[in-house]
């Protein structure tokens, strides 16, 4: 699969961010719980790596209420340790949560913390994380535009939060870096990509093979299937595919299985969260993934 990559806007952006980051003492970097990887910020990850960041991160994992809690905490464990960033679980779902927020920027920059003097936080993610949400729920009002499409543009904002802590929006969309297929689809699964640009059966079959492997009992039971039947078809995915299709009368003429409309199902049900609390992705798949790339 094949996603079209931007690298103008991820120039522009990398470079207004660099020229912003000495005026700025922490940034929130808003990602997907469900694929802290693949939705983590491709800007701020290529200045870490190259650059050095010399200033806090904290990752917003948003959304957990679509993540698997086990999988979420290893990746909090994963982040702190291995990345020296500061992770916070959060869902949007849960304003007090994600209010903790305005708490944690205060401990990282205690030497700003007064109305004269306060945190300035630059908060920033991908198309579709819930950083539009994230923001109104902190500035409690409606300002940021939220939409349920990826790419809503948004204007350069300056919120004062008002309890030491400003919060700056960053300029322009930041694309998702896709150096790696399995990024591509889960991002793809998650909804971060437009569905303009998706192959649902491309994407479900991936999906379907995943879930298979990984949560089969959450998949036999949302779609009431025999646990041992479908775990005669982890080597050939796609009959579990047509065993839901038929399940829930996805029926060409001739009685043939409407593909089509069986991979948008079981995309648009995971996405809403109706399979469970599914993450697309651990620490040690991506380790290994990224060993596999490296080795191409
Ligand atoms: P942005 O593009 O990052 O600004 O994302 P938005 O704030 O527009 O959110 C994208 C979609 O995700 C919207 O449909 C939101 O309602 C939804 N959303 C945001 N946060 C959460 C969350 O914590 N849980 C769930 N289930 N949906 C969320």
């Amino acid at each position: 699969m094949t996603i079209q990559w931007y690298p103008g806007h991820m120039h522009k952006a990398q470079k207004e961010i660099k020229q912003a980051l000495p005026d700025i003492d922490l940034i929130i970097e808003v990602v997907d719980a469900r694929i802290p990887y693949s939705s983590a910020n491709p800007v701020i990850a290529d200045l870490a790596e190259n650059k050095g960041i010399s200033k806090p991160i904290i990752k917003l994992m948003n959304k957990t209420d679509l993540a698997d809690p086990a999988r979420t905490a290893q990746w909090c464990e994963y982040l702190e340790k291995q990345q020296g960033v500061k992770a916070l679980p959060v869902t949007a779902q849960s304003p007090e949560q994600v209010k903790k927020v305005i708490g944690l920027c205060r401990r990282l920059a205690p030497q700003r913390t007064t109305k004269e003097l306060p945190v300035r936080a630059m908060i920033m993610g991908i198309p579709n994380v819930g950083k539009s949400t994230i923001i109104n729920i902190l500035s409690q009002k409606t300002i940021a535009k939220v939409g349920n499409e990826p790419a809503v543009t948004q204007r350069q904002q300056r919120i004062d939060l008002k309890e030491g802590v400003i919060l700056f929006d960053t300029p322009g969309i930041l694309w998702p870096k896709i150096d790696n297929t399995h990024s591509s689809y889960r991002l793809a699964i998650s909804g971060a990509i437009k569905d303009t640009a998706l192959d649902y059966e491309d994407v479900a079959f991936y999906a379907i093979e995943y879930l298979l492997k990984n949560y089969q009992s959450l998949l036999a039971e949302h779609f009431k299937l025999d646990e041992h039947e479908l775990a005669s078809y982890q080597s050939e995915s796609w009959m579990a595919l047509e065993l839901i299709g038929r399940l829930r009368g996805c029926l060409k003429a001739g009685g043939r299985i409407d593909m089509d409309k069986v991979c948008k199902i079981l995309i648009h049900e995971y996405r809403a969260g109706n399979i469970g609390k599914i993450t697309l992705e651990s620490p040690a798949m991506i380790e290994k993934e990224l060993i596999e790339v490296a080795e191409m």
